[in-house]
């Protein structure tokens, strides 16, 4: 036996829980052991090449609590986003409103253009291809969340002494609800995806990056980050703790074909 398979027959004398699905993986640069617990609960052990395998088996064991906390914490947190069928009722979540979709060939009377949102809260897309509907819903996030971000965000830039800043609102991936993008860009940057979850956690999501925007000392998140935000937030770790919560069921663009199009039996 080399490589991976010899630490993890010594693993496998552990009898750790099947669920945790414990991979190995040697790491060249690495001098010491380490455990990856990846979102959704997978467990790595990550390996020097030249680990002796009892001592791999022993740093394991002796974590066996941490890494049970580590996989509850990363089950309770997976993402499950949803998937939406882009036909008329669905329901599209907006800075604290509810919309409902109606697809339509022509404008709704007093609106004049597509798409519409209105007083009612219905939201009119022209009706077309699944793929084209949602790119116009979400240059409608889009555009939304860029109005109010710049509204929203200016009272912290006279606070905070920041000149300069410009906004976008835009996709941002899996991973980040915002950033600031340094100097010389000086932006501060939402996913358009934020503006579906409520208000107050949108507004965090701004304050978090309107606080990287003065620049302070330190660390990204370090100490002086930290006095910033509880100067302008205080509750701030607790809509960080409930956005990672509420996020990962907030709509981030998937969305199904066609209704009633089968996949190709080949
Ligand atoms: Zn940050």
């Amino acid at each position: 036996m080399n490589g991976p398979d010899r630490y993890q027959a010594g693993l496998a004398g552990l009898q750790l829980p099947d669920e945790w699905q414990v991979d190995v993986a040697i790491r060249p640069r690495r001098r010491s052991v380490g455990i990856e617990v990846k979102p959704g609960g997978t467990v790595t052990v990550l390996i020097p090449p030249t680990a002796d395998p009892d001592q791999v088996v022993r740093f394991v064991r002796s974590r066996r609590r941490w890494i049970t906390d580590k996989v509850d914490t990363a089950a309770r947190l997976a993402p499950e986003h949803p998937v939406k069928a882009l036909v008329d009722g669905a329901e599209f979540d907006l800075l604290g409103r509810r919309y409902r979709l109606q697809l339509v060939t022509t404008p709704p009377a007093g609106t004049g253009q597509l798409p519409a949102a209105t007083a009612d809260r219905i939201l009119y897309v022209r009706a077309e291809p699944p793929g084209q509907v949602r790119r116009t819903i979400i240059d409608w996030y889009r555009e939304v969340g860029l109005a109010w971000v710049k509204r929203e965000g200016r009272p912290y830039e006279l606070d905070g002494r920041i000149e300069g800043l410009r906004y976008e609102v835009r996709d941002l991936g899996r991973r980040h609800w915002g950033l600031y993008r340094g100097m010389p860009q000086h932006i501060t940057a939402l996913h358009w995806a934020v503006f579906g979850l409520r208000v107050h956690l949108v507004e965090y999501v701004l304050v978090h990056e309107q606080a990287h925007a003065t620049r302070p000392g330190g660390r990204s998140h370090g100490s002086a980050w930290q006095r910033r935000m509880n100067l302008w937030m205080p509750e701030w770790r607790q809509r960080q703790a409930e956005l990672a919560e509420v996020g990962r069921h907030c709509w981030l663009g998937d969305h199904q074909e066609r209704a009633g199009r089968q996949p190709a039996a080949q």
